[in-house]
């Protein structure tokens, strides 16, 4: 990976992504940062499946909405690699060449059009972190944000099985396992620190558990989240998540990815 460090292609092509993402992105250009590979995988957002760029980086895995293919992108997301679990998903369907992208605060699956480009994705994405690992000395993360469930997979609430979803009977995620549950039965808000300083929306279930545990560390601290709980506003106007409506469909013509050469470089080391 060292050839590409201080390349004037990888700078280049850094410059062209930070370019693409304008003044919605955040500066990429950082001292040994290379980019490893770049293209479009299928991203499963709250309500469909969707096409995102996403850029990989020796250090971060960084996405984004396609406005303009290979032009315009935005709402930029930063993932640092360090924390990133990949997990292999079976063929279900119409979702295939599927892998979970878990992190402490994030989790999600993304889709590639082939099994090779899964192949190639999931081997670079997974080399880049094993040579973080090994540099920085840290040990992988253990603690993973649950997948949300799509809101399509569940025409009832996911705890009470009772309550059908409707425009005004609104569907809410826990953010502990990731159910699809109804207002009531999520009417709880439990302190994750890894997604947030503030509580969170829980399940009747999974808040019980974490009461219990909670309980079992330290009994003047469960008292307080009891309390705090109590006060739960019911509005679920925290369920915003990274979709949005005006985006155009996908590109006209799937590309194949793009990996930038360090595999070369790395076979001569095994
Ligand atoms: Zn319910
Ligand atoms: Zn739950």
């Amino acid at each position: 990976m060292s050839v590409l460090v201080n390349s004037e292609a990888n700078s280049r092509r850094i410059a062209m992504v930070e370019s693409c993402f304008g003044s919605s992105g955040q500066p990429l250009g950082v001292q040994g940062r290379v980019l490893v590979g770049e293209g479009v995988l299928t991203k499963m957002c709250r309500k469909k499946p969707k096409p995102r760029q996403f850029f990989l980086f020796n250090d971060i895995l960084v996405y984004g909405n396609i406005v303009i293919n290979k032009k315009k992108y935005n709402k930029q997301h930063i993932i640092p690699l360090e924390e990133v679990k990949l997990e292999s998903l079976e063929d279900d369907g119409q979702y295939r060449n599927g892998w979970l992208i878990r992190t402490a605060s994030k989790s999600f699956a993304v889709y590639a059009a082939t099994p090779t480009e899964k192949q190639e994705w999931t081997a670079h994405i997974n080399k880049c972190i094993e040579d973080l690992l090994r540099k920085s000395g840290k040990k992988a993360a253990e603690e993973h944000a649950a997948v949300w469930v799509p809101d399509g997979e569940a025409p009832f609430c996911m705890h009470c099985k009772k309550t059908q979803f409707t425009l005004i009977n609104r569907r809410h995620h826990c953010r502990k396992c990731g159910a699809v549950v109804c207002g009531p039965c999520s009417n709880k808000r439990f302190l994750l620190p890894n997604q947030s300083s503030k509580p969170l929306r829980v399940c009747l279930h999974c808040y019980d558990t974490l009461i219990t545990a909670k309980h079992h560390n330290s009994n003047n601290d469960s008292i307080k989240e009891r309390e705090r709980a109590g006060n739960a506003d019911t509005s679920g106007e925290d369920d915003s998540d990274d979709d949005d409506e005006n985006t155009k469909g996908p590109p006209e013509s799937h590309d194949l990815p793009k990996f930038y050469g360090d595999t070369e470089r790395s076979e001569e080391q095994h």
